[in-house]
């Protein structure tokens, strides 16, 4: 299906069965090398690369004398016959490398102008700054690894859509021209013209549009989803990112575990891996005890211990006042981390103190030798603080909203500087019952840890109507794969007085909460189906399963990490005239 008028195959197709073959091509210059009265074209396009030859005993002096001056990343079009290389003329590494097309005509279709960036690298050859590679990225996009990505993404999108229409989802699409719906971000607002004074919002999530369709009773529901969030700076976001978004009527959260591992398993299929559904469950809980983070990479042990009865009493201040103020102490202990230096147990230490803990006290065991500050604690024994030979222990002690994270810190850190290998290649799990509110760390006031339409956990509604609202868990779940959040989801709040209190306690006044939401409570009170859903992180996903390092190489038109189009130039001044037509002013 690939021949048209102008060509036969694709470059990157041909093969020994081609061998004799008359074809046509269009490619674009990957390299041109002339030797010995020879002209060697690596001609590329999105299937890859083939050698092209020209020689005088089969091509005609003018179209030798054409192909002299052609550049690199022209477009040519060429006509030849595929010919068998000689047994020593072979490339390996090529997948057309058995073959060349020994060329009879060739026509410059594009001329191309010295690149800005070269598209052909030699083997190692650094590639350009990144800021470079974005002002051309009709030219970066044109290398094979960029090429490969998307053809990934390509597959990966169509096998998500063919996974949840198989489940009996409708693929729905929802503006984009929005009502503001909160995710906890920033809204890119977009004035009106014809309405002076007011704006749409771009959707940060389809989230109520995708709770609207439950309760019109469309029961599954999914979008390969565009999402717009203006937050800060960070290297590992996008200000527009893709979520395949879904929603299903009348579950449990089982019944949206189901769903969505079908759809994350299809996805590592395609990318050529195999796993398999019933991921691991941790509660919140669970996790921040065990490994000090809601992102466990469980393709390691290493879970952290309550060490507080073993090490009471035992002469040391800081332990002990930590443990009369109700705090606890927490070890991770490290096989082989007996082998760190001094220097890399200090960077270990550096990372739990950045995660708040005051310090991070240490033993070292080896051999029958104890060493480390905890070496001194009365009647401390190998046995007692359960080291085998060679381990190191690093215990944090304090509240576990300090002790918890630090040593989740420092599990991360210590799992990369001892270049620990996985016990297993992917790990999934889900991390369930997050608490429903969480402390604000700049203004220390409690605000909804996720969006306010997720369902309090139903043993914890009566706490919550006391306003006890730290202890209330909620219906929240997410997926972590191998210590990467995949996505995040929810069942939600149908009874539309307890949405009403949820915007309460959200500090909105009820005429607020009708001007911002009236129109879901109207719904709600339209009679609503249980519900529930997520959204996988899409851009996530390919660049894992690309192997890829950054988002940027996922997306065909990123923005960098200060929210800029380099190639096309976002965002843009625009003519006064057109700020004016919408009735705004631009302040200095
Ligand atoms: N709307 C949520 C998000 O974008 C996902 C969900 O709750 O389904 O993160």
């Amino acid at each position: 299906m690939t021949a048209t008028a102008m060509r036969t195959h694709r470059c990157g197709a041909l093969r020994a069965t081609h061998a004799g073959q008359e074809v046509r091509l269009g490619g674009w210059v990957h390299r041109r090398r002339d030797l010995g009265g020879l002209i060697f074209l690596d001609l590329r396009d999105r299937d890859g690369i083939v050698q092209v030859t020209l020689g005088p005993d089969w091509t005609p002096p003018e179209v030798m004398e054409r192909a002299a001056g052609v550049g690199a990343e022209t477009v040519v079009l060429v006509k030849g016959v595929v010919a068998l290389r000689p047994e020593t003329a072979r490339n390996r590494e090529l997948p057309t490398g058995d073959v060349e097309v020994k060329a009879v005509d060739l026509a410059i279709a594009g001329r191309a102008s010295t690149p800005a960036i070269p598209v052909a690298r030699v083997k190692g050859e650094e590639l350009p700054a990144e800021e470079l590679r974005l002002l051309h990225r009709h030219l970066d996009l044109r290398r094979p690894e960029l090429q490969r990505n998307l053809a990934l993404r390509h597959r990966l999108l169509q096998r998500a859509r063919a996974t949840l229409s198989a489940l009996d989802f409708y693929e729905i699409e929802t503006p984009i021209l929005t009502k503001p719906t909160p995710e906890g971000a920033r809204d890119y607002l977009v004035p009106s013209r014809l309405h002076r004074g007011e704006f749409y919002a771009l959707p940060q999530s389809p989230q109520l549009y995708k709770q609207i369709l439950m309760i019109a009773g469309f029961d599954r529901y999914f979008q390969i989803a565009r999402c717009f969030r203006d937050e800060d700076l960070r290297s590992d976001r996008q200000p527009e990112f893709t979520q395949i978004d879904l929603e299903a009527s009348f579950v449990a959260p089982e019944d949206v575990y189901a769903v969505v591992e079908a759809v994350l398993t299809a996805l590592w299929e395609e990318a050529g891996e195999t796993v398999s559904g019933g991921f691991r469950r941790l509660s919140y809980r669970e996790a921040m005890e065990s490994y000090g983070t809601d992102k466990p990479d469980l393709r390691f042990g290493l879970a952290i211990s309550d060490l507080s009865e073993r090490f009471r009493g035992r002469g040391f201040d800081a332990f002990d006042s930590a443990l009369a103020s109700n705090g606890k102490i927490r070890a991770i202990r490290l096989p082989g981390g007996a082998v760190l230096s001094r220097k890399e147990v200090d960077a270990l230490i550096a990372e739990g103190k950045a995660a708040g803990a005051s310090g991070v006290a240490t033993l070292k065991r080896e051999g029958d030798r104890l060493s480390g500050p905890l070496a001194k604690l009365e009647g401390m024994t190998a046995e007692l603080a359960e080291l085998n030979d060679g381990d190191l222990l690093l215990a944090v002690a304090g509240p576990d909203s300090v002790a918890l994270p630090s040593l989740g810190r420092v599990r991360t850190a210590a799992i990369a500087r001892l270049k620990l290998q996985p016990r297993e290649k992917h790990v999934f799990a889900w991390i369930e019952q997050f608490p429903l509110f969480e402390r604000d760390p700049e203004s220390g006031t409690l605000v909804f840890a996720h969006h306010p339409f997720t369902a309090p956990h139903p043993d914890d509604v009566p706490r919550l109507m006391a306003g006890e609202l730290e202890q209330v868990r909620s219906l929240h779940y997410d997926v972590v794969y191998n210590g990467v959040e995949l996505g995040s989801g929810s069942i939600r709040i149908t009874d539309p007085e307890l949405q009403r209190k949820v915007f309460e306690l959200l500090g909105l006044s009820r005429d607020e909460a009708e001007a911002r939401f009236g129109f879901l409570l109207r719904a709600l009170e339209a009679g609503a189906p249980p519900h529930g859903g997520f959204a996988i992180g899409f851009d996530r996903v390919v660049m894992l399963l690309a192997g890829a390092e950054s988002l940027r190489d996922v997306i065909a038109f990123p923005k960098t990490t200060a929210a800029r189009a380099l190639f096309e130039g976002a965002p843009t001044a625009v003519d006064p005239q057109e700020i004016a037509e919408l009735g705004l002013k631009v302040l200095p």
